[in-house]
C-alpha cells in the first residue's frame, strides 16, 4: 500500500481547531511534493449533517458528488485545492446504517453483529477505501471528529489503534491535538489537561507519536520537555499551534515549528522541500490590503458565523483577488424592513443574501434586495438568496403582487419560484434506489451540475467561459412560466442549465452589479484562486464605494 495515514485525535475540549490543523499539515505536505487527502470521521448518529440545524452544526458543505458534509471539508478543499467527495466524511450513523443493512441481507451469516469486530471493520474500511486504486494519495489526514473521553467516538479510536498496529509506525502517524492554557493567575502554561487526554487515549491502546498544543502564545522549550515526558513522545515532537489572526496563517506557523518536517521524518516520507511562496504571497496580500470595503450578509444566523463558514472565506478571497480588506456586517433579516433598510445597510458597499431554508426572515431579504436594487448597490444573491431576488423584482417591477415561492406560500396564484415536479420525481425515484427517498434530505438537488453562460452578461465576464459547473442544495427553482414577462422588465437569465430547463443565474444589465445565482458558489473559492463572482462582487462594490 502507497498510501500512508495521519490519524488526528482531539483532546480536552471542542473547537480546537482539528480540521484547520489537519488541512495545513495536508498543505504543508503539498508543498513537499505528496499527494494528500484527508478524510472526517464523525461520531454522531445522523447518517450525514444534511438534516442538522445550522445553529447547532455550522453550515453543511456540499461535494460535487452531492453529499452533504461536515464543514471541516470545506477547509480541506480551500488548503488542499482538491475535491473532497462522499468519502472524504462518514459518520457513525452511515456505518451503523451500512452494517445494519448487510445484516438483514444476511451477510454475516448468523454471527452476533458486535461494535468489535463488525463497526470497527467497517470503519477501517472506509478508511482505507482512501488508498485504492491509480490515484491513491501519498498521505490520508483522518481527523477523528469529537473529544477523546467521548462515549461514541470509542469504535473509531479503536479501528485506529488496529489500522496502526497492522500496518505499523512507518505507515500510520497519531497526532493529538490538545490545549495548553494559559493562567493569567499563575502567569504560567498548563499541562495538565494535556496529560489527562493523553493518560484518556493510552488507556484505549494509542500512544500519540505527536503533541499538537493549541495554546495562545508560543509555549517555552521546558515546558515541552515536560509535555513529551509525561506524554511519552519524542522530545521534539511537541508543537505549538498558536492563535492567529488569520487562519491562512497556520500552514507558515506550522512550518516555522517544524511540524511538517517531523511528520515526514515520522512516516519516513521522501525527503524534499516545502515550497511555501504562494502561502507566503496569500498572507503577505490579506496583511497589506489596498482599500476596504463593508459587506452586508443579510441572513438569519448573524450570531453564528459558522453557518456560513464558506461564504464568509469566499468574501474574504474576493477581497484577497482586490487587494481589499472585506469587512463584514451581518444584518439579522428579521429586522430588516423597507422603512429601517436604509439606516441598517448604510455605509455598505454591497449586500450579500446567503441561502436559507423556511420563510422566517425572508421579508427582510427582501427589502434589503429593494433597497440594493433601488439605489444601485451591487448586490449578489445565493440560491435562496436569487430566489428572493427574483420575487423582489416580480413584486416591485413586474407588479406582480403576490409573487412569493412555493416555499412560502404554497396557495399564491403567482409562484414564480415553485418544486418543478418533473425534477422532483426524477430525483426521487434516484434516491429511493439509494435507500433515501422518505427522509428530507432526500428530495434536493445536491451536487454538481453544468450550467451554460450567456456572451456578453456580467456572469460571462466573471467566468471567461461560457460553460460551467457549479454545486447546488436546494428543492426549489426558478419558474420558466415568468422567463418573458421577467425579461421584458430588464432581467438577463445569464446561466442556464444546457438544456435551457432550469435557470442558474439572473442579473439586472441596468444596475452596475445585481446577480443572483441558483448554485452555491462559496463552495468552489479557494484562497489563492478567490470564485470569479465573489471577485466581480467585491471589485464591483470597491468601485461603487470608491
Ligand atoms: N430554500 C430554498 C430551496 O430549497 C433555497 C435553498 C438554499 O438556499 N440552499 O430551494
Amino acid at each position: 500500500m502507497k498510501t500512508k495515514f495521519i490519524f488526528v485525535t482531539g483532546g480536552v475540549l471542542s473547537s480546537l481547531g482539528k480540521g484547520l490543523a489537519a488541512a495545513s499539515l495536508g498543505a504543508l505536505l503539498q508543498t513537499r511534493g505528496m499527494s494528500v487527502t484527508i478524510q472526517k470521521l464523525d461520531p454522531y448518529i445522523n447518517v450525514d449533517p444534511g438534516t442538522m440545524n445550522p445553529f447547532q452544526h455550522g453550515e453543511v458543505f456540499v461535494t460535487d458528488d452531492g453529499a452533504e458534509t461536515d464543514l471541516d471539508l470545506g477547509h480541506y478543499e480551500r488548503y488542499l485545492d482538491v475535491p473532497m467527495s462522499r468519502k472524504n466524511n462518514t459518520t457513525s450513523g452511515a456505518i451503523y446504517n451500512s452494517v445494519i443493512v448487510k445484516e438483514r441481507r444476511g451477510d454475516y451469516l448468523g454471527a452476533t453483529v458486535q461494535v468489535i469486530p463488525h463497526i470497527t471493520d467497517e470503519i477501517k474500511k472506509i478508511v482505507l477505501s482512501l488508498a485504492e486504486g491509480e490515484n491513491a494519495p501519498d498521505v490520508a489526514i483522518i481527523e477523528i471528529g469529537g473529544t477523546v473521553g467521548d462515549i461514541e467516538g470509542l469504535p473509531f479510536l479503536e479501528a485506529i489503534r488496529q489500522l496502526r498496529s497492522e500496518f505499523g509506525r512507518d505507515n500510520c502517524l497519531n497526532i493529538h491535538l490538545t490545549l495548553v492554557p494559559y493562567l493569567r493567575s499563575a502567569g504560567e502554561h498548563k499541562t495538565k489537561p494535556t496529560q489527562h487526554s493523553v493518560k484518556e487515549l493510552l488507556s484505549i491502546g494509542i500512544q500519540p507519536d505527536i503533541i499538537l498544543c493549541r495554546c495562545e502564545q508560543i509555549i517555552p522549550q521546558e515546558l515541552r520537555r515536560k509535555i513529551a515526558l509525561f506524554c511519552n513522545v519524542d522530545q521534539d515532537a511537541v508543537f505549538a499551534s498558536v492563535d492567529v489572526d488569520n487562519i491562512y496563517e497556520v500552514p507558515l506557523k506550522f512550518y516555522e515549528e517544524g511540524f511538517d518536517q517531523k511528520v515526514a521524518i515520522m512516516l519516513r516520507l521522501p525527503a524534499r522541500n516545502a515550497h511555501l511562496e504562494a502561502w507566503e504571497k496569500l498572507v503577505h496580500d490579506c496583511a497589506k490590503p489596498q482599500g476596504q470595503v463593508t459587506i452586508a450578509v443579510v441572513g438569519k444566523y448573524v450570531d453564528l458565523k459558522e453557518a456560513y463558514k464558506s461564504l464568509h472565506e469566499a468574501l474574504h478571497h474576493g477581497g484577497v483577488a482586490n487587494r481589499t480588506a472585506v469587512k463584514l456586517r451581518y444584518v439579522n433579516s428579521e429586522t430588516v424592513g423597507d422603512a429601517n433598510a436604509a439606516s441598517l445597510l448604510k455605509g455598505c458597499a454591497g449586500v450579500l443574501v446567503p441561502g436559507g431554508f423556511g420563510y422566517r426572515g425572508v421579508e427582510g431579504k427582501i427589502a434589503a434586495i429593494r433597497y440594493a436594487r433601488e439605489k444601485r448597490v451591487p448586490f449578489f444573491g445565493i440560491c435562496l438568496g436569487m430566489q428572493c431576488a427574483v420575487i423582489e423584482f416580480a413584486r416591485h417591477v413586474a407588479g406582480i403582487e403576490d409573487a412569493n415561492s412555493e416555499e412560502f406560500n404554497p396557495l399564491s396564484a403567482h409562484k414564480v419560484i415553485y418544486l418543478m415536479t418533473e425534477w422532483f420525481d426524477f430525483r426521487t425515484k434516484n434516491l429511493e434506489k439509494r435507500d433515501a427517498a422518505s427522509n428530507k434530505g432526500g428530495t434536493m438537488r445536491l451536487g454538481a451540475y453544468p450550467c451554460k453562460i450567456l456572451p456578453g452578461t456580467k456572469a460571462n465576464g466573471a467566468y471567461k467561459k461560457t460553460l460551467v459547473e457549479e454545486r447546488h442544495r436546494h428543492r426549489y427553482e426558478f419558474n420558466n412560466g415568468f422567463k418573458e414577462i421577467l425579461a421584458q422588465k430588464g432581467m438577463l437569465f445569464s446561466g442556464l442549465a444546457p438544456d435551457d430547463s432550469l435557470v442558474e443565474i439572473m442579473e439586472l444589465a441596468d444596475h452596475p452589479w445585481f446577480l443572483g445565482c441558483q448554485f452555491h458558489p462559496e463552495f468552489k473559492s479557494r484562497p489563492m484562486a478567490a470564485h470569479p463572482l465573489f471577485r466581480e462582487f467585491i471589485r464591483a462594490a470597491k468601485e461603487c464605494a470608491g
